[in-house]
């Protein structure tokens, strides 16, 4: 291993072991003496691997039955109009919950199927915080309530599931899908684009719930329709192989140390190990309260923007790479998704305490 650490909000890192793997078998997978990337998605072997890799993700999440896994393109933004051509009925209403850009982007694409409410769930006062979750008393008006549970440019998660009632919550995961054990059957929909937490950019996850199924609207495109994917095992066109087939690898290696509990084990130890010095620092500043601090994507200030320019520059000199905060928000982001190990998180500690000292 080499001593740079990836700090990347996406496309990012991908556990050293699953790379390895890959590069072991690039040119000849499967004794085929031809890589994963030139062989039929119908194929025997290949439509094994899609298969193989739909168990193991039912098997990490523990996913019932009656639930269906979709391997998508598009990203999560194709999914932002596929969810209200799929979900939302011609003359009906859906309600965003908004909590952030990502949420607030969701919202605004969906407005273009039809009638949508929005309610901001942020309260911005000196931290950023997310209010009540109880939207029971309202939900069942709508044919959906959409909600992103970690806004990966703030770095804002929402670890309680919203109280919706008995309508169907939509869930925007794209950042911290696989983090942390959840309660599927909370969800009527999660989406999530692969480049965060599973994968390599080009595939796009969805979990379904079956009864969801079967009512897109007359005009939604062909790829686009969850009934037609469904009955095509998402293969209705050509879907993106290698980066499937990384997926794939990244659910064997999740299930071999040890699943979803070992995996917030670790998502949480590493957070832990970085709030606790930035809030005992005087130099930097997490500006998000403690009940909403995101495990995957973790922002600090010095406070100004030239020092923190610095920063990042020192930072990245060190082998500390990609820390520069999203450009809506500035300051600084270490994004610690699943494959970051804790020694990242470490050494940027140490390179924080080091320049802290220096420019004080
Ligand atoms: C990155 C991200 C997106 C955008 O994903 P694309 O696959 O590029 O469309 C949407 N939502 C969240 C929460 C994200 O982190």
């Amino acid at each position: 291993m080499s001593n740079v650490f990836n700090f990347s909000a996406g496309p990012a890192m991908i556990p050293s072991e699953v790379l390895a793997q890959a590069q072991a078998e690039f040119t000849n997978w499967q004794d085929q003496h031809t890589s994963v990337m030139e062989v039929s998605h119908r194929g025997k072997l290949f439509m094994e691997l899609a298969s193989q890799s739909v168990q193991d993700f039912r098997k990490l999440y523990r996913i019932p039955d009656n639930y269906q896994i979709l391997f998508l393109q598009g990203g999560a933004r194709g999914q932002f109009a596929a969810i209200p051509m799929n979900l939302l009925k011609e003359n009906g209403k859906a309600l965003y919950l908004t909590s952030g850009h990502w949420s607030a982007t969701a919202a605004k694409e969906a407005r273009l199927f039809g009638e949508i409410d929005e309610i901001n769930i942020l309260e911005q006062n000196d931290e950023l915080k997310v209010g009540k979750l109880d939207f029971s008393d309202i939900a069942e008006q709508y044919d959906y309530v959409h909600y992103c549970p970690n806004e990966t440019i703030s770095g804002v998660e929402i670890f309680d599931v919203p109280n919706v009632g008995d309508a169907v919550l939509v869930a925007d995961m794209s950042s911290n899908i696989l983090s942390r054990e959840i309660d599927i059957s909370k969800f009527g929909l999660i989406y999530a684009g692969a480049q965060k937490n599973l994968g390599p950019a080009g595939i796009t996850l969805v979990i379904v719930r079956e009864d969801l199924i079967g009512h897109a609207r007359k005009s939604t495109p062909t790829i686009w329709n969850y009934e037609v994917q469904k009955n095509a095992d998402s293969m209705i066109n050509t879907p993106p192989t290698f980066a499937w087939y990384l997926c794939a690898l990244v659910f064997k290696y999740l299930l071999s140390i040890g699943g979803l509990p070992e995996v917030q084990k670790r998502n949480q130890a590493k957070a832990e190990l970085l709030y606790q010095y930035l809030d005992q620092s005087d130099f930097y500043r997490n500006p998000v309260a403690k009940q909403n601090r995101s495990l995957m994507n973790v922002t600090f200030t010095t406070g100004n923007d030239e020092l923190n320019a610095k920063f990042v520059a020192e930072a990245t000199a060190a082998g500390l790479h990609a820390l520069k905060g999203h450009k809506v928000l500035g300051g600084m982001r270490a994004s610690i998704y699943n494959a970051m190990p804790i020694q990242g998180v470490e050494a940027l500690i140490c390179f924080m305490k080091k320049f802290a000292e220096e420019n004080r």
